[in-house]
């Protein structure tokens, strides 16, 4: 078996829409970035492509890259999760953080397991989402950014 773990952080800012694991929340404020900017989607991208030894999604999809910008980040745990099974690889299990401060995660935690589960074909139990705030420390805790971490479970198939 191979673990893999992923991690980022998207700057909150006002005019953008928030997107967390291809779920839309309301919010006065999204999260900025060259794509939809969706931090857990590219955190769970990351810990696939690690787990698997294939790099990480910066190198898969380059934010100089025109053709990236504004993209809906289920596309790239999309191609992420192809070329792992393109190794030969299944996922196990994958367990998140969403780290945030005055965004309510709780409400949306259950719609967030059902969106990543979709996509990745797996069963509601195999992805767990849990919600941290930064209790007023760090650029979370000032409700300057959203951050996501995903370590992820990989068997060959
Ligand atoms: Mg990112």
């Amino acid at each position: 078996m191979r673990v893999g773990f992923g991690h980022d952080t998207h700057r909150l800012v006002t005019g953008r829409k928030l997107i967390l694991g291809g779920v839309q929340l309301p919010s006065r404020k999204g999260l900025l970035g060259h794509s939809d900017a969706d931090v857990l989607l590219h955190a769970v991208s990351d810990a696939l492509l690690g787990a698997a030894g294939l790099g990480d999604i910066g190198e898969l999809f380059p934010d100089t890259e025109p053709s990236n910008r504004d993209m809906n980040s289920r596309i790239i745990l999309e191609k992420a999760h192809a070329l792992i099974q393109g190794k030969s690889y299944r996922i196990i299990n994958l367990d998140c953080i969403i780290f945030a401060e005055d965004i309510r995660i709780s409400p949306f935690k259950e719609r967030i397991r059902e969106s990543l589960s979709r996509i990745l074909s797996l069963e509601k139990a195999d992805v767990n989402i849990k919600a941290k705030t930064g209790e007023g420390l760090d650029a979370v805790g000032r409700g300057e950014a959203v951050a996501a971490c995903c370590i992820a479970l990989l068997q060959p198939v």
